[in-house]
């Protein structure tokens, strides 16, 4: 039993150049059918799911979708599953695509959370981003939400990006913190090969900012967040107190969550499962009563155990090394990481010292080694 659900919706406007999510296109017709297909999924799956702690509605661009969507999403939800007391509900939005209609009916629906994509305050570097909005419409979308009444807003920033330097990235930040959003996640951008943006560096048409300046931008979100009120509590999350995201702190805990819509994935009773990514196929399998699984396996012991270092070293509280059957290996195996100032043992909590959190794939990747995984 999962009492973490996660929905997908995988139709953006148009698509970013750095994007290798399963988002497509919006076209009318097809969310409409997508709409229905979901709904069949969800009442399918409705016994694999426990009280519910947090429902994610992400995406794609949820904030996309017409106001039938989410009057038919929040019926179907009401009639097959139960919430626990003070679920966390979020909803990812992309300035926009949010208007103060869709926000009130977002608040009523019982939405508490709002995940924002803003990325950058800096409209050259929306732009190479390939974003829809520019830095006004960023800073208008969190004041809408906040005056409908939305107080757990979370903005997601990126560094890294073409043409960015450390002083804009501190402005990014500075403007974001100054709108006081409850939580805010910064991701480094990553290029995907496939993507135009892959290309175009392929192409040296654009280049990313030197190794030494991104890590640089690390170490500053990470200053002037805390120095703002903001605990970093994972590797590109801070929040502030008490407005750490429920939902994703379950996978980093290896919680079992369940999933619904086109790509989502499950993990429910030792079992990893895949939907497929098209959307037609979706929409097909479902309409004849037919769970549109591609692929389900059941995780292997050594596999697991790397899932739990990788994700439970993801966070700023680290692993426990108590009660782990693992717990003399592991302590011997991250010793020389910890002499060399990459690990820390504090108590009986493993974790990533912030000189680690900087490098913390390569420390991981180590520790892997060490242990035989
Ligand atoms: S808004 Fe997000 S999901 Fe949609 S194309 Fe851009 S990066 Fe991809």
């Amino acid at each position: 039993m999962a009492d973490y659900l996660y929905i997908h919706v995988p139709f953006c406007a148009r698509k970013c150049f750095y994007c290798d999510f399963a988002s497509f296109p919006f076209e009318e017709q097809e969310a409409r059918s997508y709409t229905d297909a979901l709904c069949r999924e969800l009442a399918i799956k409705k016994n694999q799911a426990g009280e519910l702690k947090t429902v994610y509605i992400g995406g794609g661009t949820p904030s996309l979708m017409p106001d039938r969507f989410f009057r038919d999403l929040f019926s179907c939800l009401r009639d097959n599953f139960s919430l626990s007391a003070a679920p966390e509900i979020t909803v990812e939005a992309n300035p926009g695509t949010l208007t103060e209609a869709k926000l009130g009916l977002l608040l009523r629906g019982g939405v508490n959370r709002l995940s924002i994509g803003i990325q950058s305050f800096q409209d050259t570097e929306l732009k190479a981003l390939g974003r829809i909005h520019n830095a006004k419409e960023a800073a208008a979308a969190v004041e809408a939400a906040q005056k409908t009444g939305f107080t757990n807003i979370s903005l997601d920033l990126m560094y890294g990006i073409p043409g960015q330097t450390i002083a804009s990235w501190q402005e990014t930040l500075k403007r974001a913190e100054n709108l006081r959003p409850a939580h805010i996640s910064a991701y480094e951008l990553t290029p995907e090969k496939g993507t135009p943006l892959f290309g175009l560096l392929e192409e040296e048409k654009i280049r990313l900012p030197e190794e030494g300046v991104v890590l640089g931008m690390y170490d500053c979100v990470i200053d002037y967040l805390s120095a703002h009120g903001y605990a970093q509590y994972e590797i590109s999350n801070f929040s502030q107190p008490g407005y750490g995201c429920r939902h994703n702190i379950n996978y980093w805990d290896r919680g079992e969550y369940l999933a619904a819509g086109a790509a989502a994935h499950s993990f429910v009773a030792g079992r990893r499962s895949r939907n497929t990514a098209s959307i037609p196929a979706y929409i097909e399998k479902l309409l004849t009563g037919i769970l549109p699984e591609e692929e389900s396996t059941e995780v292997p012991e050594a596999e697991a155990k790397r899932e739990r270092l990788f994700l439970g070293l993801r966070k700023t509280e680290g692993i426990s090394v108590v009660n782990s059957h693992d717990e003399p290996d592991l302590v011997r195996a991250a010793a020389g990481l910890i002499k060399e100032g990459y690990l820390e043992l504090s108590g009986d909590r493993l974790r990533l010292t912030r000189k680690g959190t900087v490098l913390s794939n390569t420390v991981i990747v180590s520790l892997f080694e060490n242990l035989g995984l």
